[in-house]
């Protein structure tokens, strides 16, 4: 897999859920993981193996198809872990509040 897919699909995840308003723990459960690995899969700590992606698309009721999808509008994920729909330069992280002052790296403290 490779980053950029890695990248799409622990976006997906998080964005999916979100939408269906369900929670991590909750997801973790009926794809058969523990809560942190749920969580890593989203943070991009790691990526799912694939014999979990059928798991983790029936939670989340979509397709396997659905969590390689890539029409979203482009995101950087912050230093705390926060997603954060590309600001540009001078956005603000909604969970930390820092401002993103560069690319790479995307957002530093103060
Ligand atoms: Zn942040």
């Amino acid at each position: 897999m490779t980053v950029e897919t890695s990248a799409i699909l622990a976006h997906n995840i998080q964005r999916i859920r979100e939408s269906k308003g369900l929670n991590r723990n909750r997801c973790a459960v009926g794809a058969g993981v523990g809560f942190n690995t749920w969580k890593g899969w989203e943070l991009q700590w790691h990526s799912p193996r694939t014999h979990h992606l059928p798991n983790i698309a029936r939670v989340l009721e979509c397709s396997v198809a659905d969590l390689f999808v890539n029409d979203e509008p482009p995101r950087v994920k912050c230093d705390c872990g926060q997603w954060v729909e590309d600001p540009g330069l001078g956005g603000k992280c909604p969970k930390c509040g820092r401002i993103r002052v560069e690319f790479d790296p995307p957002l530093t403290a103060d």
